[in-house]
């Protein structure tokens, strides 16, 4: 059972954050009977707010589905059994060796997640390099903010999230949210939209759907699936025409516009209407609001960027927001609304393919340089990027693929694109390693599981959408039997002779080198403590020195590109990789509900929240599901060309005429990613989990 009490923690009333999303909203935890509940706690991000999940997270910690010693599986056909921990990590130490004797050190690979704390994700990279020799490390943060990422650091030469923090929303005129439903995914967000209102502002939305996000606001531009770029670019040619553009801006602190200007000069309204569905007035009436206003923001999520042109996408909004100015001044800017938990400081330390603690690139040369010298070996050992999240899932068990694979908070039997492929491809493995505090569908099909501690039992860092590193400590002790990634990861490389590489399994030393590891890289945090985190209610990076006092807010003087200016990218329309026809003649887009999290690992687990949200639902327009004699409730099948899915039918004329919407939180055959299209972005690497062409039937 858990209890307050340990060594280090300061009382019965424990302050921490919420497990979940990338909020990460302040709460604590006080003792409730047996186990703990969670209390209100008045944090600067979420002041006192949480929502469902964040107030039902203590199921989690006793539930009686909880992993509580490490299971194997004897032969490829067996049954998982009960193993003890000497015997479980033997497994994995011999069977890495036979794979690497056999197919070499890149036969071997790390999936990591974007929920692990800092500590994990910084030392999951190094043991990847240094412990496995391998280059072949991704996470699941691929599926969710790399096209957002990507973007950012070609326009800013940065990569944080939001640029400042949320409290700036209350005080911009107008804001331009893209494919965000933040009312249902992360509400105390909402309060600050709220405030914003409250101030006089407009909030438009654009959403393929009537989300309560989109009621909330005062325009909604429901645009076809897909059409982002097109969308951003009728904008702009309506803010040029308009005379709305800040010429001043551009000429001091930017460069390339003139290619955009070009570029967007073909995107007529009445074109744009036809591409996005978004009737000319409201496009008018879009780009005036912005065109007009003294400070605006324009914010992406998961809509515009979960596509095979999410990167243009992003970009072409990029562009609007410098174009019309409204970027690098106070209570302006682009910034991407991120999504899991630690999804912003899980791209930033390391388990990324391309990249090395500190947002270094494992290209460059002094980059590679500085992390050799700390990780004390030689940079020539040093292996180069390996490939994306996708691409390596789509390589298991191949003759030149991956032949073993360790996965840690990550379940990509539900969260790959073409799940069932997925699924093919990690039956095919020779050996396959999942740490995980339940049984995932990922899990299941493991030959070792390892029980891990949850969020609530060890301590670590996280850093939210706004950049803010925030510190959760250990206010429960984990069950007997369960280990902390950390430590299970340190044994893994003392049982692979690499022991002296990882001296210590606890989160404060690990840390203390993270600090020295990202110092003078882009994400610099060698002035983080915890101590500093918990008296200042977190710290922004970069923060170079414990003197240095946190960047709440980047690019008021200089955007972070070599001459300090923004850059534009001239980006054009491009169709999604698939279009509805004859044969699969809707769109299908995909999302999340307000009482699931991701796959749903964990809160498919939580009672109170399986009886809000129980089973997959697809949403479909009353007048389209009658013509397919489809009733509310009804059972449907979903077919795209990568496989068949089913889920009950709630009819809404919120959702338009054209398009489908599934969420992906489900299992088995309610899995929306046995649908989703695999198509890559060619620089994020992103899947296009957004948009692809289905057919709909009454089961
Ligand atoms: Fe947790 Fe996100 Fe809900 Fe806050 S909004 S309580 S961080 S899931």
């Amino acid at each position: 059972m858990p209890s307050l009490g340990l060594p280090g923690t300061k009382s019965a009333l424990s302050e921490t954050h919420c497990p979940y999303c990338a909020l990460q909203c302040g709460m604590s935890l006080v003792p409730n009977g047996s186990g703990l509940a969670v209390k209100a706690r008045d944090f600067p991000v979420n002041r006192g707010g949480l929502c469902r999940k964040g107030w039902t997270c203590t199921e989690l910690l006793d539930n009686p589905q909880r992993l509580r010693h490490p299971l194997i599986r004897d032969t490829k056909d067996g049954d998982l059994r009960a193993a003890t921990w000497e015997e479980a990590l033997g497994r994995i130490e011999a069977g890495i060796h036979r794979v690497q004797q056999q197919s070499g050190m890149d036969a071997v690979g790390v999936f990591g997640g974007g929920s692990l704390t800092n500590e994990k994700a910084y030392l999951l990279g190094k043991f990847a390099r240094v412990a496995l020799r391998t280059s072949q490390i991704d996470y699941n943060g691929r599926f969710c903010m790399s096209s957002a990422a990507a973007a950012a650091l070609k326009a800013f030469g940065i990569d944080r999230g939001l640029p400042f923090p949320l409290a700036d929303i209350s005080r911009a005129q107008t804001i331009l949210l893209i494919g965000s439903n933040a009312a249902e995914t992360m509400p105390p967000v909402m309060q600050y939209f709220q405030g914003q209102a409250r101030n006089g502002g407009s909030l438009i939305v654009a959403d393929p759907r009537k989300t309560p996000t989109a009621q909330a606001a005062g325009l909604h531009l429901q645009l076809t699936p897909g059409t982002d770029a097109a969308l951003a670019n009728g904008l702009l040619h309506i803010a040029i025409k308009h005379g709305y553009i800040d010429e001043a801006f551009i000429a001091s602190r930017t460069t390339g516009f003139e290619n955009v200007r070009r570029v967007v000069s073909s995107y007529w309204p009445d074109r744009v209407e036809r591409i996005t569905g978004i009737p000319e007035k409201q496009l008018a009436a879009a780009a005036h609001l912005l065109g007009a206003a003294p400070t605006a923001m324009i914010l992406t999520a998961r809509g515009p960027e979960q596509q095979a042109r999410g990167v243009d996408n992003v970009l072409a909004f990029i562009n609007l927001a410098l174009a019309l100015g409204q970027a690098g001044r106070l209570y302006c800017g682009y910034g991407c609304l991120t999504g899991q938990g630690n999804g912003q400081g899980g791209r930033e330390h390391g388990q990324k393919a391309d990249q090395l603690p500190g947002y270094r690139s494992i290209d460059d040369p002094e980059h590679r340089a500085h992390i050799a010298s700390l990780w004390n070996i030689d940079e020539r050992v040093l292996p180069q990027a390996g490939c994306s999240a996708y691409e390596m899932l789509d390589r298991l068990g191949t003759e030149r693929g991956l032949r073993a694979l360790l996965v840690f908070g990550s379940n990509p039997a539900i969260s790959a694109p073409r799940a069932r492929h997925i699924e093919a491809r990690l039956r095919a493995l020779d050996l396959l390693v999942v740490s995980d505090f339940f049984l995932s569908e990922t899990a299941e099909r493991a030959d070792v599981v390892l029980p891990s501690a949850q969020w609530a039992e060890e301590e670590g860092t996280m850093t939210n959408l706004e950049g803010r590193v925030i510190y959760r400590q250990r206010v429960a002790a984990p069950p007997a039997g369960v280990r902390t990634d950390l430590e299970i990861v340190c044994a893994i490389a003392a049982r692979l002779g690499a022991g002296a590489y990882f001296p210590s399994s606890e989160a404060a030393a690990i840390f203390s080198e993270l600090r020295r590891a990202s110092a003078g890289g882009t994400a610099d945090y060698a002035g983080i403590t915890y101590e500093r985190i918990q008296r200042e209610n977190g710290v922004f990076w970069p923060c170079p020195g414990e003197d240095h006092p946190g960047t709440p807010r980047l690019f008021l003087d200089r955007f972070a590109t070599p001459d300090g200016r923004a850059r534009f990218h001239p980006v054009g329309y491009r169709e999604p990789a698939e279009q509805p026809d004859e044969e699969f003649p809707l769109y299908l887009t995909t999302g999340r509900l307000m009482a699931q999290y991701q796959s749903g690992t964990q809160t498919r687990r939580v009672q109170k929240l399986v009886q809000l949200a129980p089973s997959p639902l697809v949403e479909i327009h009353p007048s389209i599901a009658r013509n397919y004699g489809i009733a509310q409730g009804d059972t449907v099948r979903l077919t795209t060309r990568r496989g068949t899915a089913s889920a009950i039918a709630q009819l809404t004329p919120g959702v338009r005429l054209d398009t489908l919407f599934m969420p992906f939180h489900f299992s088995g055959d309610g899995r929306v990613n046995l649908l989703t299209n695999p198509a890559l972005d060619p620089v994020s690497r992103m899947p296009e989990f957004k948009v692809c062409a289905a057919r709909i039937e009454k089961s």
